[in-house]
C-alpha cells in the first residue's frame, strides 16, 4: 500500500488531487474548456411536481447563473461561448454543460433535438449534463445511452448530501436510494457520473461532512465537484440567514476541511470543482469565496505545507 500511495503523490503533474484540468489535458492531449448552456427547461423541484419552492439554496436561475440565454439556439450559445473564450485564448476543444435547472426534465425528441444540435459541432469532444436522479426514466436513458456511443456523455447529478435530515432542511426531493438506483442505471450504460456536494450546509458536522465524501468513495462514481454553501441573494437560504445567521466557516476553515475531504477520496475520482462559483452580485455570505484564486491558491499551499495528497488517508 505504501508503494501506491506514494505514486499516488506524483501522478498528476503540479497539483496534489486528480483534477478535471489533468484528466482532459491526458484523455484528449489539450485544454478542453466548459461553455455553460441553457436548454430552457425547468425542474420538478420547482414546478409543482415535487416541489414549488426548489432546493432552499437554489437561485432563479436554477444554479445557472452563469449559463448561456435560453432564448438562443443551442447552436448561437456554443458561437457566444466559443467568442468569449477565444477572445482570451486559442482553444480548439469544448465541453457543451447543460447546467442550468434539470436538464433531463423535457420530452424525449425535445432532449434528443437540444443535445444532438450541440454534438454536431465537432469541436464539442463532451457532452455534460446536470439532473437529479428521478429524472432518469427509461427512454432517457436510452438516449443518453446513445448518444454516448457518439461522443463522451457526463451526467452530473446534484446530491449535496447523504444526510436525510439536511436533505429535508434543504428540500432536495428525493431520497438516498433514488440516487443510488441512477448511479447503478447509469454506469451500466457505461456513462460517468459526477456528483454535487455541497460543505457546510446548516446543521452538519465535520463527521457527516466526511460521511458523504466516505459514502461517495463506495458509490462508483467518477467524478465530484465540491461547492461551499453559497448564501445567495432572494433564496429562502438567505431569508433564513437573515431571521437567524448560522454558521459559515472562514477561508481557513474551509482549507482545511477540503485537505481532509482530498485525503479521504478515491485518487480515481476526478476532481471537477473545489470551491463555488456564486455570482458576486448576488452573493451574501461568505464573500471571501468571490476570489476563487486566492481560495484554489491557499488550498495548494495547504496541501504542501501538510503533505496532504488525494487518497492520503482512503487506502486506511
Ligand atoms: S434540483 Fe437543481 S434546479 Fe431544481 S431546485 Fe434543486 S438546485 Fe435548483
Amino acid at each position: 500500500m505504501g508503494k501506491e500511495k506514494s505514486e499516488d503523490k506524483r501522478r498528476w503533474g503540479e497539483k496534489r488531487y486528480y483534477s478535471l484540468d489533468y484528466y482532459l489535458k491526458h484523455t484528449f492531449g489539450e485544454k478542453v474548456y466548459k461553455i455553460t448552456l441553457n436548454g430552457g427547461m425547468t425542474c420538478p423541484n420547482r414546478d409543482g411536481h415535487i416541489g414549488r419552492g426548489g432546493c432552499i439554496f437554489c437561485s432563479a436561475a436554477g444554479s445557472g447563473d452563469f449559463a448561456g440565454d435560453a432564448a438562443l439556439s443551442i447552436t448561437e450559445q456554443l458561437r457566444k461561448g466559443k467568442a468569449d473564450l477565444l477572445s482570451k485564448r486559442p482553444v480548439r476543444s469544448y465541453i457543451a454543460y447543460f447546467q442550468a435547472f434539470t436538464n433531463t426534465y423535457a420530452p424525449v425528441p425535445y432532449l434528443e433535438r437540444i443535445f444532438t444540435e450541440a454534438l454536431d459541432d465537432p469541436e464539442v469532444k463532451v457532452l455534460s449534463i446536470a439532473t437529479r436522479p428521478d429524472c432518469l426514466g427509461d427512454d432517457v436513458m436510452e438516449l443518453l445511452s446513445r448518444l454516448n456511443r457518439i461522443r463522451p456523455v457526463w451526467v452530473e447529478l446534484g446530491l449535496q448530501t447523504i444526510h436525510p435530515d439536511t436533505a429535508r432542511y434543504i428540500r432536495r426531493g428525493y431520497e438516498l436510494p433514488v440516487f443510488e438506483e441512477a448511479v447503478k442505471r447509469l454506469r451500466a450504460a457505461g456513462i460517468p457520473v459526477i456528483v454535487h456536494v455541497i460543505l457546510f450546509l446548516p446543521g452538519e458536522s465535520r463527521e457527516q461532512m466526511l460521511g458523504t465524501i466516505d459514502y461517495l468513495n463506495r458509490a462508483g462514481i467518477q467524478g465530484i465537484k465540491l461547492q461551499l454553501l453559497h448564501v445567495l441573494r432572494g433564496t429562502d437560504l438567505a431569508r433564513e440567514y437573515g431571521k437567524a445567521p448560522f454558521h459559515v466557516p472562514d477561508m481557513e476553515e474551509y482549507i482545511e476541511l477540503l485537505g481532509t475531504c482530498i485525503a479521504r477520496l478515491n485518487p480515481e475520482t476526478v476532481i471537477h470543482r473545489l470551491t463555488g462559483d456564486g455570482p458576486k452580485d448576488l452573493l451574501i455570505a461568505p464573500a471571501w469565496t468571490g476570489a476563487k484564486r486566492t481560495v484554489l491558491n491557499r488550498l495548494n499551499q495547504y496541501l504542501k505545507e501538510n503533505d496532504i495528497w488525494q487518497g492520503k488517508e482512503y487506502y486506511g
